[in-house]
């Protein structure tokens, strides 16, 4: 989107994107403060480019407690081999990086959530500077973005890959080609139900492919969500012509969310007990969960019942639980 009375932004890359090979470096912030008065934050970046080719941008931790982005995307920087490559691929394993280093959603400096934080201003709270970044610098150069997201401390998901249903429908073709080639094993229209701010958004607006995933949560990950990010994102690339190699696609179920009952959120505190486990396929009014008092025995729990079929495709992960949690998420085969 052209906003032409945006001041450039305080960012500067240590990695020069227009050159060959790879590059390992930083995008600097200047974060003056307390332990560090012209003091900077230094987000990792890293650069591989071979000659002339599209280029695929690939970002973690856009919250900074899902984990299955960064591991994906540090192994992916160290290994990656500019000989294969016919392009360019940007990496950046912690685009919130302070949330990151804080092993929270959110930063510790601003409160900012960065999937909140778009189009983001380049004079605004460091989050909305990150996102100012990424918003004008970092998305036109690309072709393609894959943001890697999971269900951090509070949420659990189904393993899957996602992108949304868009206005452009020759973009959504194309974003949907991206999806399977990345092969999770579900992959989901996703309904989103707070977009304003979002990355994703941002990225379609622009006319570019993106995906997203949800690949576990729980604020950490697994060797099985770690092993499906890895190959997604090379599957990713080798689709989009940048990687050289074959695309290695196995069984993914399509999955859609129609629309807002999909989605459970809690009315009460408590103490949550799941009655099914994600993947179980639901019919409309089987008993989900549970949510117990949590200061006294002998008082029945407040039951919660599907509200359609499909399949429990996301969770409410922690042991106790307040009103207004998204609790339990539905979605439906497609076709
Ligand atoms: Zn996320």
């Amino acid at each position: 989107m052209e906003r032409p009375e945006m001041k450039p932004s305080p960012i500067s890359a240590t990695v020069d994107f227009d050159k060959d090979g790879v590059q390992h470096g930083f995008l600097r912030l200047p974060y003056s403060r307390d332990d560090s008065a012209w003091g900077s934050v230094m987000i990792p970046i890293t650069v591989a480019r071979n000659g002339k080719g599209p280029t695929a941008l690939l970002t973690g931790a856009n919250h900074g407690d899902e984990y299955e982005g960064p591991v994906a995307l540090m192994d992916l920087a160290y290994r990656i081999d500019p000989a294969k490559l016919s392009g360019r691929v940007i990496i950046v394993p912690a685009m919130n990086y302070p949330a990151f280093r804080a092993a929270t959603r959110t930063s510790p400096i601003d409160r900012g959530n960065m999937n909140r934080s778009f189009p983001g201003r380049p004079d605004g709270t460091v989050t909305e500077k990150i996102a100012d970044y990424f918003e004008r610098i970092l998305a036109p150069m690309a072709d393609l973005v894959v943001d890697i997201h999971a269900g951090g401390k509070t949420l659990d998901f189904l393993p899957f890959a996602c992108i949304h249903h868009l206005p452009d429908k020759a973009l959504e073709k194309r974003c949907r080609a991206a999806l399977r080639a990345f092969s999770a094993p579900y992959s989901v229209m996703l309904l989103e139900i707070d977009s304003v701010g979002m990355f994703d958004n941002s990225v379609e607006a622009q006319g570019r492919i993106f995906l997203s995933t949800e690949l576990g949560g729980g604020g950490s990950s697994s060797a099985r969500s770690n092993a499906i990010a890895k190959r997604g994102l090379s599957n990713v690339l080798i689709h989009a012509g940048i990687l050289k190699g074959e695309v290695e696609t196995s069984l993914s179920i399509m999955l859609d969310m129609p629309d807002g009952d999909c989605f459970t959120f809690s009315e009460h505190d408590g103490l949550f007990e799941i009655c099914a486990d994600l993947g179980a396929e639901v019919k409309q009014g089987d008993l989900l969960a549970k949510i117990w008092p949590v200061d006294r025995t002998g008082v029945a729990p407040v039951d919660y019942h599907a509200k359609r079929d499909g399949i429990l495709t996301a969770r409410h992960f922690p042991g106790l639980i307040k009103s207004g949690d998204c609790m339990l998420v539905i979605a439906v085969r497609e076709g």
